[in-house]
């Protein structure tokens, strides 16, 4: 077996290729695998998070949604537990954009332990880069609903990691919400 760091950059590295051609709402257009990349960057450095399928869910959470990537193929190169984990974060994207909302705040409490630490992850990035820069074409309303969503589903993520949680509320106060 390869050693850990050598598999996290598998994960890396197929992620990369996986959105190879895609790009953030940015204005300026970052390459989308940024994303990705910073997410397990949040939780191995900010939330402490060595559990290497955890890290590898980070890399690869968006790659089912947002790719031609099945989860069949995940499970193929990373195994089951990623592939549960990713699972997990991916969106129905056969279902309507509110109802896929709708379900994140409802899903959120049933989650395992692993994956509620990719969405905290990914919620604290999203709205760091929302802080950044606004979205092309997004009129401020939208990022005030973006954070009132997010913080519905942050608030059934509670009780996983103290530190992305701190992060998280403080974005929110900064907003006038609470949790
Ligand atoms: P979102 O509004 O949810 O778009 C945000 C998602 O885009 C994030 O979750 C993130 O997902 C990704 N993303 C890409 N680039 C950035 C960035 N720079 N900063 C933050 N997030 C980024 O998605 P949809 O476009 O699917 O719209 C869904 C809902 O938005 C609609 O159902 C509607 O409720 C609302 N809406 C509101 C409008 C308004 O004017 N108020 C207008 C249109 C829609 P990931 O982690 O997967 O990359
Ligand atoms: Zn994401």
């Amino acid at each position: 077996m390869a050693s850990e760091a050598a598999r996290l950059l598998d994960a890396a590295d197929f992620a990369a290729r996986k959105h190879r051609q895609q790009r953030r709402q940015d204005p300026e257009g970052t390459p989308y695998i940024n994303h990705p990349l910073g997410v397990a960057r949040i939780l191995a450095h900010e939330a402490g998070i060595t559990d290497l399928a955890v890290l590898q869910a980070a890399l690869l959470h968006d790659t089912v949604e947002d790719t031609d990537t099945t989860l069949e193929e995940v499970e193929q190169h990373f195994g089951a537990q990623v592939r549960h984990l990713v699972e997990e974060v991916t969106d129905d994207k056969t279902l309507p954009k509110l109802e896929r909302k709708r379900r994140q705040v409802e899903q959120a409490p049933h989650s395992s332990p692993g994956a509620k630490l990719v969405k905290l992850a990914d919620k604290l990035y999203n709205l760091r880069d929302l802080n950044r820069c606004t979205p092309k074409g997004w009129p401020e309303c939208r990022v005030q609903e973006y954070f009132e969503w997010a913080a519905q589903v942050v608030k059934g993520l509670q009780g996983t990691n103290q530190q992305l949680e701190e992060a998280l509320k403080q974005l929110f106060q900064e907003r006038g919400l609470t949790l």
